[in-house]
């Protein structure tokens, strides 16, 4: 708990930073929750769409582009609202002042493209708050340790807020986003999703790192260590000042704090995957090792892994990476064709991998059982699967992603009636 005057970190996403009315709207809200007496550090997006279209100029001039320009290029996105922001507080008559990550600073390490976050030097934020003012950071950014602009992975203005706000010491980071709250599961895909109140950081975690984009995996990790209060809610909603007695959206809170447990809390969906098959590998050891010491080298990250023997002595690899590494990870494999000996290298963009998370499954067997049967009533075929203490994921065809998610919403017993 800071001083007198509540501290909060307000975070912005895409959408409700998307056009200058969206940005006046957003100065309003800032404006009205300094007015009701807090200390407060907005942290902001690119503009909805910015982002892509940056990463897909980079990738039509390149496949394989060099990490750092492309670090260059999408941070631009982040800075133009910052500076947007701060103008359009200015104009409300509250003083206001953008920073890029690197006048914070916020230090990262170098991989470019997702990197990590170092430490963050809230001195500079501090004072500037201290004299009444509103910093606006630019989110999803920061500095490598030769001085270069690094990224911290798509969506990772989250992460921004939430370091920023153990930076300063904030008494609880908001996440301004376009729906009101966490649901049992992505509420444009299934209209039948309910709202949580609260979500353990731990299943929030979880299911982040599956898929739910509504906070970034980084972030929730994050705010679990750093004991940092997250709240996601709606910047489209008008509503009064948010204060500890008025908290319209879902908070993110240790287990104790959760009255009611489920055994599966929510369900989440990936389309951000990518299936390799490297097929007909003459069957020995190190063949792993083979495969996936390369990748892991090229910062490949792999998920998933089904490794099928066949009768005559080949074996067959098939793995998940994300859809941005496919490219990278197609070169590598190519590179040790020599080496591993395979016959075909097979990759399929038109996947997803749907997850059923909830702490309940620790104690408690048949939740994987359910998840097969309700797939299997509906034909849709699993082309892969993997488990954790919470969490249950299968891979299959893109086609099936919405009717899966649906049907096991349903059969999980979340469905809002
Ligand atoms: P922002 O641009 O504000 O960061 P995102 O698009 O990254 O917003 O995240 C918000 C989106 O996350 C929602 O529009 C929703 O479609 C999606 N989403 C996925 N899973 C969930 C969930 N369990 N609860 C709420 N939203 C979810
Ligand atoms: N603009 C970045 C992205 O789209 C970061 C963010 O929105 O959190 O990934
Ligand atoms: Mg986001």
């Amino acid at each position: 708990m800071s001083g007198s005057a509540p501290r909060i970190v307000m975070k912005f996403g895409g959408t409700s930073v998307g056009d200058l009315d969206r940005i006046r709207a957003v100065a309003e809200r800032v404006k009205k929750q300094k007015d009701a007496g807090c200390d407060v550090l907005v942290v902001v997006s690119a503009m909805a769409g910015t982002t892509n279209q940056l990463v897909g100029f980079c990738q039509s001039l390149s496949p394989l582009y060099d990490a750092r320009e492309y670090d260059a290029v999408v941070a631009t996105g982040e800075q133009v609202t910052s500076g947007l922001l701060a103008i359009a507080l200015q104009k409300l008559g509250v003083p206001s002042r953008s920073f890029a990550g690197w006048q914070v600073p916020i230090l990262t390490d170098s991989q470019h493209g997702k990197a990590s976050l170092d430490s963050i030097d809230g001195a500079r934020l501090l004072g500037c708050m201290a004299e009444g003012m509103v910093p606006v950071v630019a989110g999803f950014q920061g500095v490598g340790p030769d001085g270069r602009v690094t990224t911290l992975g798509r969506g990772g203005s989250d992460t921004s807020a939430v370091a920023l706000a153990a930076a300063i010491k904030a008494d609880r980071c908001d996440i301004y986003t376009d729906v009101d709250g966490i649901y049992t599961t992505d509420p444009r895909i299934v209209p039948k999703a309910r709202k949580l109140d609260k979500i353990t950081y731990e299943e929030m975690l979880e299911l982040a790192s599956v898929g739910a984009k509504v906070l970034q995996t980084r972030s929730v990790g994050l705010a679990m260590r750093e004991r940092v209060r997250v709240q996601v809610l709606s910047s489209f909603e008008d509503g009064p000042a948010v204060t500890e007695g008025h908290l319209p959206g879902s908070m993110v809170v240790d287990e104790d704090e959760i009255v009611e447990k489920k055994l599966v809390t929510g369900i989440a969906y990936s389309r951000d995957e990518a299936k390799l098959s490297v097929r007909r590998i003459p069957d020995r050891p190190g063949i792993a090792a083979a495969i996936f010491g390369p990748l892991s080298e090229a910062n490949v990250n792999v998920d998933m892994i089904v490794q099928s023997t066949g009768a005559d002595g080949t074996t067959n690899m098939t793995f998940t990476t994300s859809k941005t590494d496919l490219p990278r990870a197609i070169s590598i494999l190519e590179s040790v064709r020599g080496a591993v000996q395979y016959e075909e290298l097979q990759t399929d963009p038109d996947i997803v991998k749907v997850s059923v998370v909830g702490s309940g499954m620790r104690s408690h067997a048949g939740v994987a059982s359910t998840m097969f049967r309700t797939l299997s009533e509906r034909s849709i075929n699993i082309q892969a699967i993997s488990t954790s203490e919470i969490k249950v994921s299968v891979l299959v065809a893109a086609e099936y992603a919405e009717l899966a998610v649906r049907a096991l919403h349903t059969a999980y017993g979340l469905d809002d009636v």
